[in-house]
């Protein structure tokens, strides 16, 4: 079939769900037999968010072919339970880098470049790639920011011509927008939203479906004077209520008719009928009330959750796997070194210290480690959380004082921690580390191996440094084990202690791959041990 293509612009103001949105609807159009494909544009200058802060961008989502990518490729990945590549994300950054490079080349033969044809061109390039890699049904294409900002007009122009060239009915415009709440008078406003449809049409562009993202409900008037006002159907203006529940939100938009709406403005008729039954009990375990177990996320960038975005969802899932309810505790790990807050570490019933860069707060993770394997509390390290609980063991267990990894000590006598000879010689930041999906083996007989219940393992990587090999025979004689290794035995993945009820570090993200209905291992694992650890207190 003709692929089709569904644009999702926003307007008023950003963050009102526009990523969780288009995941949401992806996956209903996918529970009617389409091959569905994502891809999320964003119009900032910067290459990758791999090097930006998480505080500004949230958490980096990483894929299987070692992309680093924006987060709403982690909502995709779990409301559609798909595996995105490198063409489902790119930057103004991206088109800009291999317009002029192709400049430098003199592949133009003197021509004069402008923002159109040829950023535009590479652009509607990038976006063609996903079908010619996927071969999807439906393109679902996220244009990040807010219609109106100077970054997103080649984007937009660029999707309107691209209207134009696969036919005007294989394209699909939805804008998502914002009813903001006046108190005074209680009442939700269409104003900001006509301004952004306004917006919008003034790039050429009128779009064929309006999602009035609101915090109370709409009412049927309101609909009908934005489709009056913005010139959609009546039908076409979907009023979309802020959930508590994350995971409901495709069957909120199933129950407000949009797939169907959606597939009828395509002019395609679904391939099945959408089966329900096993996201319907997921959402209904979801909102029954389950005992609550505390954890203790003990990270740099606590104060914005969605740094640790793909972390929390895949407590989420494991919880509701466990038969419990998550209760985070955001610790800032700089404050535990100052010996604040630890109160919050000691009421919960387990510590998970996430990924992360630089030294800031690492002796606080470190501390953190250290409480959980002497008070037999459930541990899960990720990648660096993995990295600091061997520091902590050396320092400790094995009497290393100074034990560390080098990113954080270059001069240290014990450095457990190490790069590897083929990281030494880099320079450049962004996108120089092991990125991506590697294969490990598991050791069976350990935590990890009845974790997963199979012998080998695919897991996405994000970092430099890796276990030092010379330290490895001293830390298992003193009771670690290295559960899970690359296949040719040399790098260590998955570490855990031995006398301990659950202290798994991975070096790997196993987050990156949990699901909602397909939790991750590891943080299973967490989750039942978190449990019985509550079980065995009360
Ligand atoms: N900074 C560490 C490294 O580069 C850990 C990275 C991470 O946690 N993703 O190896």
């Amino acid at each position: 079939m003709t692929t089709k293509y569904i644009f999702f612009t926003g307007g008023v103001v950003s963050s009102v769900g526009k990523g969780v949105t288009a995941a949401a609807l992806g996956r209903t159009l996918k529970e009617r037999g389409f091959n569905v494909a994502v891809q999320k544009l964003d119009p900032y200058i910067n290459v990758d968010p791999g090097t930006m802060s998480p505080y500004q961008h949230g958490e980096v989502f990483v894929l299987d072919d070692g992309a680093e990518t924006d987060l709403d490729l982690g909502h995709y990945e779990r409301f559609i339970d798909i595996r995105a590549s490198r063409v489902s994300n790119f930057t103004t950054g991206q088109v800009y880098a291999e317009v002029i490079s192709k400049e430098r080349r003199g592949d133009y033969l003197g021509g004069t470049i402008q923002v159109i044809p040829h950023i535009t061109n590479e652009i509607k390039r990038r976006v063609g790639l996903v079908e010619k890699t996927t071969g999807a049904d439906i393109v679902l294409v996220e244009i990040g920011g807010t219609v109106g900002d100077i970054e997103s007009q080649p984007f937009l122009e660029a999707l309107r011509q691209l209207r134009t060239e696969v036919g005007r009915e294989n394209v699909l415009f939805v804008h998502v927008t914002w009813l903001p709440y006046i108190g005074a008078t209680s009442e939700l406003k269409t104003k900001p939203t006509q301004h952004s449809v306004a917006a919008l049409r003034s790039m050429g562009i009128s779009p064929n479906m309006i999602i009035a993202r609101s915090d109370y409900p709409v009412d049927a008037d309101l609909c009908e004077k934005i489709a009056l006002f913005c010139d959609v159907d009546k039908t076409a203006v979907v009023p979309m209520v802020t959930s508590q529940y994350l995971y409901e939100i495709p069957l909120l938009i199933e129950k407000a008719g949009m797939p169907d709406l959606v597939l009828k403005q395509l002019g395609l008729e679904a391939k099945k009928k959408p089966d329900w039954r096993e996201w319907e009990k997921l959402v209904a375990n979801v909102k029954r009330p389950k005992p609550e177990v505390t954890v203790a996320l003990v990270g740099k960038y606590v104060e914005l959750h969605d740094a640790y975005m793909s972390v929390r969802e895949a407590l989420k899932h494991a919880a509701l796997a466990a038969g419990v309810e998550v209760k985070i505790e955001w610790v800032h790990s700089a404050d535990l070194e100052k010996d604040k807050n630890w109160e919050q570490v000691q009421k919960a019933d387990a510590i998970l210290v996430p990924g992360g860069f630089g030294s800031r707060g690492t002796e606080g993770k470190i501390l953190a480690a250290r409480y959980a394997r002497e008070n037999k509390i459930p541990y899960l390290g990720l990648c660096l959380g993995m990295q600091l609980m061997c520091v902590e063991f050396a320092r400790h267990v094995l009497g290393h004082e100074d034990a560390n990894s080098s990113e954080f000590d270059r001069s240290t006598a014990s450095p457990v921690i190490d790069l590897m000879n083929d990281q030494r010689s880099i320079i450049d930041m962004g996108g120089t580390m092991r990125l991506g999906l590697y294969p490990c083996v598991l050791k069976p007989g350990t935590k990890a191996a009845a974790a997963y219940a199979v012998e080998k393992i695919d897991e996405r990587h994000r970092h430099r440094w890796e276990f030092n090999n010379a330290y490895r025979a001293e830390f298992e004689k003193a009771g670690m084990v290295f559960s899970g290794l690359s296949p040719d035995g040399k790098l260590v993945e998955i570490a855990e202690l031995k006398d301990h009820p659950y202290m798994v570090g991975s070096q790997f993200h196993p987050e990156f791959l949990s699901r909602p209905n397909r939790p991750h291992p590891l943080f299973v694992g967490l989750m039942k041990a978190a449990k019985e650890k509550k079980a065995g207190q009360a």
